[in-house]
């Protein structure tokens, strides 16, 4: 691009910007006139970076030439995007750390300054603090062109492209089979026994069918391909829409679908579960074909392949047709030059540090490439394929897990390579230890408003290995329904359960869940005089139970009583020990045994009784019906008459 058109893209003038580029890393001389169209999406952010800068160091200044105290009344107004570092908030408040901080744990939220918080909690606190927060409004070509735009260029540009491997994600209802299936296929490739059947999970894995291979995402809870998704991914081309015959089409399998269209995604249908005895595979196909769907035997175009992941019947069959659709796309990669890739999963290693698994789309990424992945850079240490065998490098299609960046990135965020280290300068390294510690809080926020007050709250901090399980954890646990009770997660964050953590669950009487987390040595030594309760577990279903169970337990019991009927006192047979039979009639509702009554005599309560047994013409039965004479063994508080009236009632 001309380096006047980019100026005037910037709304600056064309010798200001040769003035500003070496500022902002960009030396490219005051001669050029061109510059480089892959440099372009890095400029424009680094130039909307240093405006951002010198408009906060403008107002700091002010701030500081300011004279004379603040009205109290005063609402100062601060900008913060749609996320922001505790540090920064700090700046742009003019306060100290220290105070923003405290002012968060108040709040139930324990950042450390490096930690980002969202707009939502940012405004929270700022409101506390005697601001009005004000959304940033982003730049409208602040991240430049999609991925899926850039691997398109790639492939354009490049001379030539090879066929690469089908990305397919798997989607469907919960409790459809998604899981299963996913193991099941995993099991089918020959390839990982050899590797020692190494399983390790890495957000993705590759079969090979028919000598081609096929990608899997296997993203925990299926959450972290809505988390990609939602930071504008598009990295699947083949979905299986999983439906279990026995269950039919569900709320989720129509969401799928939506999202299955709306990416442009090739699909076929699973019908799961052929191997149950109520499954209607007809069924299935009916409800496709009423929602235009119609299967091929159908008449229609949507591929259905029954299958049983359980006992792999249709498998063998399901991955053909992956192939097959996968052949109609024609999918081809450029497998030249600097990689590109989306980052599917990433954890913080104890030995290893940041480790992430990135799916390539286009270029190559080798072992010693420098990379930038969203605010982390790194070069790249070493690298493994999904089933644990170390590799130098890896094309389009393929998942690798990679060591050597400087931080934990995001899931979604994309990786570039072809980068040098020089790029980095002045530029800090994010780690991104806390994601996003506050749906709670907005959450707490909305309950008061919403009138849920009453509402029993059960308080959590959560901690887990890598980020996909605990979006997936954070985001199951808040749409959990449990009548009187709320979840509240206080705070969440990767990595170990530490010593801040006990404390601030002591402080706020939270229960702290670790999800493949252990706890540091200092966590481990105070837990065991800390009043904190910790539960960790290796399964994400184990720590929701946990929590619903907790939650429950919250919500007090109320016991109420529900009438049943009303038995008159006819004939007083005998007293032994300390129980009555007497004889009557049921006058109203019918009478049952292991039931309690209200003596009334003359109109009023005079005492409370259980009924044992109830018998009709000697014979014992649970109920008598209304009209009927039962004879009946009870107890009393005090001797029953003949005359007296026995209201007889449930505890529920
Ligand atoms: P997901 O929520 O879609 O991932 O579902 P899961 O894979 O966890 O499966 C839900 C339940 O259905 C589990 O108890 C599985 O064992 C069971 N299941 C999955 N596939 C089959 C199948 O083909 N046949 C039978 N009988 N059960 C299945």
């Amino acid at each position: 691009m001309n380096i006047t058109e980019l100026a005037r893209q910037l709304k600056i003038v064309t010798e200001d910007l040769k003035d500003i580029l070496p500022k902002i890393g960009f030396d490219i001389g005051r001669k050029a006139i061109k510059v480089d169209d892959r440099l372009i999406p890095k400029i424009k952010n680094a130039y909307y970076e240093y405006r951002k800068q010198q408009s906060l160091e403008l107002s700091l200044a002010n701030r500081q030439t300011r004279i004379g105290p603040k009205e109290p009344s005063e609402q100062k107004s601060i900008t913060i995007g749609s996320v922001v570092s505790v540090h920064d908030m700090a700046q742009r408040m003019g306060i100290p750390v220290s105070r923003l901080i405290s002012e968060l744990i108040k709040n139930g939220v324990m950042a450390s300054l490096s930690d980002r918080i969202d707009f939502e909690t940012a405004s929270i606190v700022a409101e506390d603090l005697g601001f009005n927060a004000v959304q940033e409004v982003e730049e409208e070509h602040d991240t430049g062109p999609s991925i899926r735009e850039r691997v398109d260029k790639n492939e354009e540009l490049a001379e030539a492209v090879h066929p690469r491997a089908p990305v397919v994600v798997v989607v469907g209802h919960v409790d459809h089979g998604k899981t299963t299936l996913l193991d099941a296929i995993r099991k089918t490739n020959v390839a990982s026994k050899e590797a020692g059947g190494i399983t390790q999970h890495i957000g993705a894995y590759q079969v090979v069918v028919q000598g081609r291979a096929i990608t899997f995402l296997d993203t925990p809870g299926h959450e972290a391909f809505k988390a990609m998704r939602s930071r504008g991914s598009k990295i699947a081309d083949v979905a299986i829409l999983v439906v279990a015959a026995d269950d039919g089409l569900k709320p989720q399998t129509l969401e799928s679908l939506q999202m299955i269209q709306s990416e442009g995604l090739s699909f076929l249908v699973a019908i799961n579960k052929i191997d149950k005895p109520g499954a209607d595979v007809e069924k299935v196909k009916k409800e496709l074909a009423e929602i235009n769907l119609a299967s091929e035997d159908w008449g229609g175009k949507t591929l259905c392949v029954p299958l049983s992941a359980k006992t792999g019947i249709g498998i063998e069959l399901l991955l053909e047709n992956v192939l097959l659709l996968a052949d109609v796309k024609e999918l081809k990669g450029n497998f030249a030059g600097p990689a590109l890739g989306t980052i599917i999963e990433a954890r913080v290693d104890k030995a290893q540090g940041p480790m992430a698994t990135v799916l390539v789309h286009s270029g190559t990424l080798n072992v010693g490439d420098t990379v930038q992945v969203g605010e982390v850079f790194g070069k790249i240490k070493a690298m493994y394929s999904w089933d644990g065998k170390e590799s130098m490098s890896a094309g389009p299609s393929t998942p690798v897990r990679i060591l050597g960046l400087k931080g934990t990135p995001l899931v979604g965020d994309v990786l570039e390579g072809g980068k040098e280290m020089k790029d980095f300068r002045g530029m800090k390294t994010k780690t991104h230890r806390l994601l996003s510690v506050t749906k709670s809080m907005a959450h707490k926020k909305s309950t008061s408003e919403e009138g849920g007050e009453g509402d029993k709250v059960l308080k959590l901090i959560i901690r887990a290995d890598v980020v996909g399980s605990l979006e997936a954890l954070t985001d199951s646990l808040t749409k959990l329904d449990i009548q009187g009770a709320k979840i509240d997660i206080a705070s969440s964050g990767l990595g170990n359960i530490t010593e801040s953590d006990l404390g601030l669950a002591e402080t706020i009487g939270a229960h702290v869940l670790g999800f493949n987390a252990d706890m540091t040595q200092g966590a481990k030594i105070l837990s065991r005089s800390s009043s904190a309760t910790i539960h960790q577990s290796k399964v994400i279903y184990e720590l929701i139970e946990y929590v619903s169970e907790k939650a429950t337990a919250l919500v007090p019991k109320v016991q109420k009583e529900v009438y049943v009927g009303k038995f008159k006192i006819t004939v007083f047979f005998k007293k032994i020990g300390g129980k009555y039979i007497v004889g009557g009639v049921v006058e109203d509702g019918h009478l049952e045994s292991n039931t309690k009554f209200h003596l009334i005599r003359g109109g009023e309560p005079k005492g409370l009784g259980d009924v044992y047994e109830v018998q009709i013409n000697k014979q014992v039965v649970a109920s008598a019906p209304g009209g009927s004479q039962p004879g009946i063994n009870i107890s009393c508080s005090r001797d029953p008459e003949v005359g007296d009236i026995l209201e007889v009632f449930k505890i529920v």
